[in-house]
């Protein structure tokens, strides 16, 4: 089966998203972050990468990345701190396509009272879209997210294309999963027709 697209990650950079964040930005119960407009201001890194995940799996990007998707793309960005000189960026998709919960048996466990999410959504790879087809060049988020906790996040969906240029502008800490259309599983197999 030909992959879609990918799924975007980061190379941990050992950071923490939320290690500083303010009362009210997470759950008091499951740690959940209830407050999605919530970015540091001092985030500290271990590693530098133009493409890097924190801990609780949070995609931060170099300038060079963040001007990438800014340009292209409906994007929500956040100056979140910087590390010898470079500013640090935390970057995340407006736009969210269906992921197929279905198809790929995620599991959502144990919601949780005070804050109605679910305290782990799990199953989240291979990454099943119910999409025939993503743009060469797009950057969205699927419409779930997974994890537990505070990493609990979606995942950031990117086209053929748009994983080409990443490469091609030598962009470092990219790490990307393949993507598949559940649509194109529909059709019976040839054995059930
Ligand atoms: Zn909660």
């Amino acid at each position: 089966m030909k992959p879609i697209g990918y799924v975007l990650f980061g190379q941990d950079n050992g950071g923490s998203f939320f290690q500083n964040a303010p009362r009210g930005v997470l759950c008091e119960d499951c740690q959940a972050c209830i407050d999605l407009r919530y970015a540091p201001s001092d985030l500290k890194i271990d590693t530098f990468y133009d493409l890097s995940h924190t801990l609780d799996n949070r995609l931060i990007c170099s300038r060079r990345a963040k001007d990438f998707f800014l340009e292209r793309f409906d994007v929500l960005i956040s100056e979140v701190g910087a590390w010898r000189g470079n500013s640090l960026y935390h970057v995340s998709p407006k736009i969210s396509v269906p992921f197929s919960a279905i198809r790929r048996g995620t599991r959502f466990l144990d919601r949780c009272d005070t804050c109605g999410t679910y305290k782990s959504i799990v199953g989240a790879a291979p990454a099943y879209l119910e999409l025939e087809s993503l743009d060469k060049e797009c950057f969205f988020k699927t419409d779930i997210v997974f994890g537990s906790y505070a990493e609990k996040a979606p995942l950031n969906v990117i086209g053929e294309e748009t994983q080409k240029n990443f490469t091609g502008l030598g962009f470092s800490g990219g790490v990307f999963k393949d993507v598949f259309s559940y649509m194109g599983l529909l059709q019976l197999p040839a054995d059930r027709q």
